[in-house]
C-alpha cells in the first residue's frame, strides 16, 4: 500500500518513519525536499500548483494524508478530488481559519475565549471592548501560528494599531485567566472507532511550545473526561479519520478550548516513547484502515523540544530512559531540530530527569 503525504518536514518524517515500520511505502510531496525525503526514496519535488505533478502523485498512491496545515487547501483539494483523503478537507476548512474554528468548536459545545470578527477599523475601535472586553488578542484569522500574527491590547486604540499592523482579516480574543495549558490528542477510524492518549501539559516560551508533561501533574480523572468527551464530539461532526489535536486552557473555572490541530502534533511526540501506541502509528493504522494500536501510558513521560541546538548525542544516549529524536535539519536560532523523550518509573522521577533534560537542551539552544 502506497500512503501519500503532503508536506516534507518533521511531522511528515515521522509518519513516514511510522508507514515503513509496516511495510508500507510512503510517497513525499514537497515543494522543497524537507527531512521527511530523507527516509524516503518516493519523493516528488515540485511546487504545489504544479497540478500535473499533484495529479500524477494522486494517481501514484492508494491513500493521502497531509503534514501540516500549511499545506495548500487548493493542493488538498486537487488530490482529495482523485484518492482517498484523511482527514477529509472539509474537516480540515474550519481548522484554517480562527473565526470558522470558534465557530465549529461552540457549535460542538466546547467552550472557547468569547471572540468577534473583525473586519475594518471601526470594528476594532467598537467591537472589542463592547464584546470581548480588554485585555485582548488580536489575531490573524489565518496564517499566524507559533505566537506569530497575534497582539495582546488593552485600548481601543492598541486594537486598531493592531488590527492595521496585521491587515488581513483579524479576529478579537477575550484574555484568557489560564493556569496551565492542556492538549488532548485523539485517533479515528472510518469505522468510527475511537482511541485517546492520557493528556499532556504544555509549557510554551515565546510562542513556542517547550516541552510537554504526560500526563498532566495532578488533572482530575473528571476533567480528563470531559476533554476526550469533547473530542469524540468534534471527530464525530467532522466525520473525521486520523489524529487530532485540540489545545485547551486550564482556567480556575474549568476548560477552554484555544485551537485545532488537524494532524499528529508536536505536544503528542512523548507518546512515542510514552504509550503503547505512538500518534504517528495509528494516524497512518487509522488512514490506511489498519486496527488502532493501544494508546494507554506505559510509563510517566515527557518530551522537550530541542530548538537552535542539540546536547552532545553521547550524553542523551548514556541514560536509557532519555529518547532523543533527531530530525537532521540545520541548527539555527530558534528553529524545532528535534525532540528528546523521557520516561521514568514513576512522577516524581520523570519530574527530576525533566529538569536535567529541560536544562540541556535550553544550554544546546543558546
Ligand atoms: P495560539 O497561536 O492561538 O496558540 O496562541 C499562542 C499562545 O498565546 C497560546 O499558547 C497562549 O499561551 C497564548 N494565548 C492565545 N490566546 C489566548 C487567550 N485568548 N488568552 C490568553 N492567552 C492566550
Amino acid at each position: 500500500m502506497r500512503i501519500g503525504i503532503l508536506g516534507g518536514g518533521q511531522l511528515g518524517r515521522m509518519l513516514a518513519m511510522a508507514a515503513h515500520r509496516n511495510g508500507l511505502t510512503p510517497v513525499i510531496f514537497s515543494p522543497d525536499g524537507g527531512c521527511a525525503t530523507a527516509v524516503t526514496d518516493q519523493n516528488v519535488i515540485r511546487p504545489w500548483d504544479d497540478h500535473a505533478a499533484l495529479d500524477a502523485f494522486a494517481k501514484s498512491v492508494d491513500v493521502c494524508t497531509f503534514e501540516v496545515e500549511h499545506v495548500p487547501l487548493a493542493a488538498v483539494e486537487r488530490v482529495a478530488a482523485r484518492v482517498p483523503f484523511h482527514p477529509n478537507p472539509e474537516a480540515l476548512k474550519p481548522t484554517r481559519d480562527r473565526l470558522l474554528e470558534k465557530q465549529l468548536l461552540n457549535g460542538v459545545g466546547i467552550p472557547t475565549a468569547p471572540f468577534v470578527d473583525l473586519t475594518d477599523d471601526e470594528d476594532a475601535a467598537r467591537n472589542v471592548g463592547n464584546t470581548v472586553g480588554f485585555p485582548a488578542l488580536i489575531k490573524l484569522r489565518t496564517g499566524g501560528y507559533d505566537g506569530r500574527g497575534m497582539f495582546k491590547v488593552t485600548t481601543p486604540e492598541e486594537a486598531v494599531a493592531a488590527f492595521r499592523e496585521l491587515g488581513s482579516p483579524c479576529i478579537a480574543e477575550g484574555w484568557v485567566p489560564w493556569v496551565r495549558e492542556l492538549s488532548v490528542i485523539a485517533v479515528r477510524t472510518a469505522e468510527g472507532e475511537l482511541a485517546y492518549w492520557d493528556v499532556g501539559e504544555n509549557v510554551h516560551k515565546d510562542g513556542i511550545l517547550r516541552h510537554s508533561i504526560n500526563p498532566a501533574p495532578g488533572l482530575s480523572e473528571d476533567k480528563a473526561q470531559t476533554l476526550r468527551d469533547h473530542a469524540r464530539r468534534l471527530l464525530e461532526k467532522l466525520d473525521y479519520v486520523g489524529v487530532i489535536a485540540i489545545e485547551f486552557f486550564e482556567t480556575e473555572d474549568g476548560l477552554v478550548a484555544n485551537e485545532i490541530a488537524p494532524r499528529v502534533h508536536n505536544s503528542g511526540h512523548w507518546t512515542q516513547d510514552g504509550a503503547w501506541t505512538c500518534q504517528f502509528e495509528n494516524h497512518i493504522r487509522a488512514i490506511a484502515g489498519l486496527p488502532l494500536g493501544e494508546t494507554a501510558l506505559r510509563r510517566p513521560a515527557a518530551m522537550v523540544n530541542t530548538i537552535g541546538g542539540i546536547p552532545p548525542l553521547s550524553e542523551l544516549l548514556a541514560d536509557p530512559r532519555v529518547a532523543p529524536h533527531l530530525y537532521d535539519k540545520t541548527a539555527r536560532a530558534g528553529r524545532k531540530i528535534g525532540h528528546v523523550n523521557l520516561t521514568a518509573d514513576t512522577t516524581d522521577e520523570r519530574d527530576a530527569l525533566l529538569d536535567t533534560i529541560v536544562a540541556m537542551c535550553e544550554a544546546a539552544g543558546r
